[in-house]
């Protein structure tokens, strides 16, 4: 077989999982990754604050599922992992700060007994009892909102006072509206279980085991994890490399980028949606048009180190949510030192707070100063805090979560059929695949890889 060129748009933890896995195919390949930014890793980026390294996006990736865990034990790191000391989250409910119910799936409470009385609505706490059937079956095959799934099973209350705070904090997201097939798939399935969602999700725990990690991290931050995925592909990358379009001509892709062009046999954009979109326009103007429809929230995330004696948090919570109803600008808080030990350097406080939501870009139109500002008053009110942070430090990330909508996994299917027709040879990946974190971005990495092989063979 001829060697085939393959370049591969993006080195976040999706392109790099592109090109890893092309180059260990054992296919006839040469891999170029091409980077827009002056270094690899996307949003996983470590940076030293207050003299530690501390992660200015994702902290940590999903332990139960496969993909990145399977990619990063082949790559020889994983030993060198470490899981939060503190598993213990709470949320803002009513002016004070609520431990999540314990046991819980995704928010929801499994036993309404361990909560405060007067929290949960009594014909809430009843229907969990119950074992919280829908009002009528889910057929196969059909996606619901993860907001209408849980009201239907266990009732508004349970939604909006812990579900909603939870999902709809992590994914900057509105939770009525989220696809549950491609979100909570464990949901979907337990709601079809004939004794109910509750029941299901006891059945799963109690076959689960309890001490198992749920998360992982590398102590020298996620930028460690990247680092050692560069160096098994590192004479293929280019950064400070811009795409700029794509074009086929003379049975070539052509890239247009601000160092020149570049030839390929095929092309992988492993960008957001709204880029691979931009980059799509004249090759597959139908499935640009699709991509571009998917919407991504900002976020921006303000990292504070505080003098232990200046700040009182309690010591077995690894941060706390707060619900859109509350009306503040923080979303959620992340007792950093408590979370990892590696980041308790037994004198000052690490903490982390975000903002942003699809329907809520406020902190989008404030200033550093103003954000920072806003995020301490909200600190205040949760926290009491009245005191001056040692050190503080914003990163913005622009159009970061993709939102999934329902129905969202069958559209992707359809957007993959249209750009092979349209632009065969150009591939797609990336976390507005299967869901927005580490793992299902590795998932979508792995998948865009096998369609390269597949086009081309590996002998
Ligand atoms: C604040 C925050 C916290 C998060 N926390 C977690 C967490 O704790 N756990 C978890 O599992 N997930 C988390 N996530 C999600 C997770 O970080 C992402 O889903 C994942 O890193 C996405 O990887 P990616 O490679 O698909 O995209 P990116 O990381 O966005 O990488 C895409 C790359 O493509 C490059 N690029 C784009 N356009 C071009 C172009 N035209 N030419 C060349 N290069 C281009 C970009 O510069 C970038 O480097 C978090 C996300 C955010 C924003």
């Amino acid at each position: 077989m001829d060697k085939k060129k393959i370049v591969v748009v993006g080195a976040g933890v999706t392109g790099l999982t592109v090109a890893y896995r092309l180059l260990k195919s054992g296919g006839n390949f040469e891999v170029v990754v091409l980077e827009s930014e002056k270094q690899t890793g996307g949003k996983l980026k470590t940076s030293r604050f207050a003299g530690l390294l501390l992660d200015e996006g994702a902290d940590a990736f999903l332990a139960r599922v496969p993909w990145a865990k399977d990619l990063f034990d082949e790559i020889g790191i994983s030993e060198e992992f470490v899981s939060p000391s503190s598993r213990s989250a709470s949320i803002w409910i009513n002016g004070s700060l609520e431990p999540l119910p314990s046991p819980n799936v995704l928010g929801i409470p499994l036993d309404p007994d361990s909560l405060p009385s007067q929290l949960l609505n009594s014909d809430d706490a009843l229907k969990i009892k119950q074992g919280g059937k829908p009002s009528k079956a889910i057929p196969e095959g059909t996606d619901v909102s993860i907001g209408s799934l849980v009201r239907d099973c266990v009732g508004d209350s349970v939604f909006e006072l812990f579900v909603d705070p939870l999902l709809g904090g992590i994914n900057a997201g509105v939770v009525d509206e989220m696809s549950c097939e491609t979100m909570a798939p464990q949901l979907l399935e337990a709601a079809r279980h004939e004794e109910g969602l509750i029941t299901a999700l006891r059945e799963a725990q109690q076959n689960s085991d309890p001490e198992s990690p749920v998360f992982y991290t590398h102590p020298n931050g996620m930028g460690h994890i990247v680092e050692k995925l560069t160096e098994q592909i590192s004479g293929s990358i280019r950064k400070d490399s811009n795409v700029i379009s794509i074009n086929h001509t003379n049975k070539q892709w052509v890239l247009e980028t601000n160092t020149g062009s570049e030839t390929a046999d095929a092309v992988v954009l492993a960008t957001s949606a709204q880029n691979a979109a931009k980059l799509l326009t004249s090759v597959s103007p139908t499935s640009s048009s699709r991509l571009s429809d998917i919407e991504h929230a900002s976020v921006s995330l303000v990292s504070f180190a505080f003098k232990n004696s200046d700040i009182s948090i309690p010591k077995d919570q690894s941060g706390f949510l707060v619900p859109r109803s509350a009306g503040m600008l923080m979303t959620a808080c992340s007792f950093s030192g408590n979370k990892w030990a590696h980041l308790d350097d037994g004198s000052q406080t690490l903490i982390r707070v975000s903002s942003g939501r699809v329907d809520d870009q406020r902190h989008d139109r404030l200033s550093d100063e103003e954000l920072v500002k806003h995020l301490t008053d909200d600190l205040a009110i949760t926290l009491g805090l009245d005191s001056q942070p040692l050190e503080f430090r914003v990163t913005r990330w622009p159009t970061a979560l993709a939102q999934f909508k329902i129905g969202h996994s069958q559209r992707m299917k359809e957007t993959i059929d249209l750009l092979a027709d349209e632009a065969p040879g150009v591939f797609i990946s990336g976390s507005y695949h299967f869901g927005v974190g580490i793992p299902a971005s590795v998932r979508s990495g792995n998948e865009a890889a096998v369609s390269v092989i597949e086009k081309f063979g590996i002998n």
